[in-house]
């Protein structure tokens, strides 16, 4: 009734199990694509985040190296400017109180009195003042101006203390000069005794601090400022006609201009609402804060389009990179699950769903194997479905297809091991594979099988049983006459034979 049972080729077994193994490494694999995908894409972005916050840092830094340049050279040029102004004041001062300099006649005494530096462009004007500030000296004029000056705060600050030495005023608007805005840099005069003798004096316009500051680039909207120690703008650039001689007490920068010698500090401008880099330091010598104030847009304009540039292409890249990924884990995907239906179609039996022929072979070998090298039972049920020539006959081979899947399914119930196992034979035949299975268990599940097929009451009015039946014949791979798997495939048919020739419907096992 039964081909002889081939003999398994382990090379195409292996050849199957390692093809598995791929498959479900793939179908593992794609579930992290799109992860792995993902976590480069963010971790490209931080690196790149990181390397734009540290370029704005840097052009931060660059602007506070360029501040601390701009204040040195405020510094050098204010600190030699009244370093002249004052030896020139000094040459001034001590000749006035020279009784044979102030003897000699008016021309001669001027040239001894004044070099040329008082013609230098910014300097109005060196005056000597008697004790009641009238006008001693005029560099500027031949006959000394008229004028009383002792209401000024530079000639009460000299009267009242002989220890002031060099004395820096805050702006304020000449007399002598149609109002113009001059700083005064001013001397004691004192008498041979000791006492107030006047107060020697160089003006110098403040256009001096205006073109200083204009000369310097501190960017579109930054700031340029000179202020007194008591708060007095002497100039500002932009806006230097407007803000001269105002006052900056109260200001909350200004007060932290006046914390420490020199610092730097990101602060806001409460005019104009910008924010600023301020970096501010003392002139040496006078009471003179001068600060460098660069906006902070201006400083990291550059570097913002340079951000939103390589930012935007590191996004878009990201994005791109991250769709890839996700299109690779799809496509992925896709072949595990095409493999996956290969891998069921080459081992699954179409019409019942049960493994194939080449799978069941391959599985009988497999536990035939391990049934030896372990010293189990290996039991073999054989089914053949009855009277089914009949039944295709009389019902149709469709009705016969259908009768076929549900026989299959109602082995498959039966069977309660996961390593038990179920194929098609061929035709109307089955074999099911029960490891470790010993004679009695053997019987019961066989049993089982052919009581589930009756039960299931599939008509067949052309058998004598009035329903689907099947016979099983039960062999057992530790029988003594059992030497290979076909011999016990050989011997589970045997028994199917007896068991159709005593009835059908019926389970025998092998002698
Ligand atoms: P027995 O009780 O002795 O087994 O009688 P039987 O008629 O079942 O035996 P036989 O081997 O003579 O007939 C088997 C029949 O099974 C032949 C064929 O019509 C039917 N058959 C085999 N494979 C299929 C199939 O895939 N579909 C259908 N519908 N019928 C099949
Ligand atoms: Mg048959
Ligand atoms: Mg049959």
């Amino acid at each position: 009734m039964f081909g002889r049972f081939p003999q398994l080729d382990g090379i195409q077994e292996r050849r199957a199990a390692s093809a598995a193994r791929r498959f479900f490494r793939l179908a593992r694999f794609h579930r992290f694509v799109t992860l792995i995908g993902s976590g480069v894409a963010l971790i490209m972005l931080s690196l790149c985040m990181m390397a734009l916050y540290e370029g704005r840092q840097e052009a931060l830094q660059g602007a506070r190296k360029t501040s601390q340049n701009l204040l040195l050279i405020l510094q050098k040029d204010i600190s030699r400017n009244v370093e002249l102004y004052d030896l020139s004041l000094q040459a001034a001062l001590e000749g006035s109180q020279r009784s044979d300099v102030m003897a000699l006649p008016s021309s001669l005494q001027r040239a001894v009195l004044f070099d040329r530096s008082v013609q230098a462009r910014y300097v109005g004007a060196l005056l000597v003042l008697d004790a009641q500030g009238k006008v001693l000296i005029d560099s500027a004029n031949p006959v000394p101006r008229k004028g009383n000056f002792s209401d000024r705060e530079y000639f009460t600050i000299h009267r009242e203390n002989p220890n002031v030495g060099l004395y820096l005023s805050g702006p304020f608007r000449s007399r002598l000069t149609h109002d113009h805005w001059i700083v005064v840099l001013s001397r004691r005069v004192s008498l041979p005794n000791g006492a107030f003798g006047g107060v020697a004096l160089v003006a110098i316009g403040i256009d001096y601090f205006h073109d200083l500051l204009a000369g310097l680039d501190v960017g579109a909207h930054g700031v340029l400022l000179l202020v007194c120690e008591d708060g007095s703008v002497i100039s500002r650039q932009p806006d230097h006609s407007n803000v001269v001689g105002r006052s900056m007490i109260g200001s909350v920068n200004f007060k932290r201009f006046q914390s420490a010698a020199s610092g730097t500090f990101t602060g806001q401008d409460p005019t104009e609402g910008v924010r600023r880099l301020y970096s501010y330091a003392r002139i040496p010598g006078v009471p003179v804060i001068a600060v460098v104030a660069p906006a902070e847009d201006d400083i990291l304009e550059n570097w913002r389009r340079r951000s939103i540039i390589i930012g935007g292409l590191m996004v878009v890249f990201s994005a791109v990179f991250v769709c890839v990924s996700s299109l690779l884990a799809h496509e992925l995907r896709e072949r595990a699950r095409n493999q996956q239906k290969l891998i069921e179609q080459a081992t699954q039996d179409r019409l019942t769903g049960v493994s194939n022929r080449h799978a069941l072979d391959a599985t009988l070998a497999r536990e035939w194997r391990r049934a030896k090298r372990d010293g189990r039972t290996l039991g073999i049920l054989f089914i053949d479905v009855d009277a089914f020539k009949s039944y295709n006959d009389h019902y149709g081979h469709a009705a016969g297809d259908k009768a076929l899947a549900v026989v299959a399914q109602s082995i498959t119930d039966c069977l309660r091991r996961p390593s038990d196992s179920i194929g098609r034979y061929g035709g109307e035949e089955f074999v099911v594979a029960l490891p470790d299975t010993h004679a009695h268990g053997a019987l019961e599940v066989a049993e089982l099988i052919r009581d589930g097929v009756v039960r299931r009451g599939l008509a067949h009015a052309y058998h004598s049983h009035g329903s689907v039946t099947v016979s099983i014949g039960v062999a057992l791979s530790d029988a003594p006459d059992v030497q290979s798997l076909a011999e016990l495939i050989a011997k589970a048919d045997r028994a199917l034979y007896r068991a159709k020739a005593e009835g059908r419907n019926a389970v025998r096992a092998a002698a």
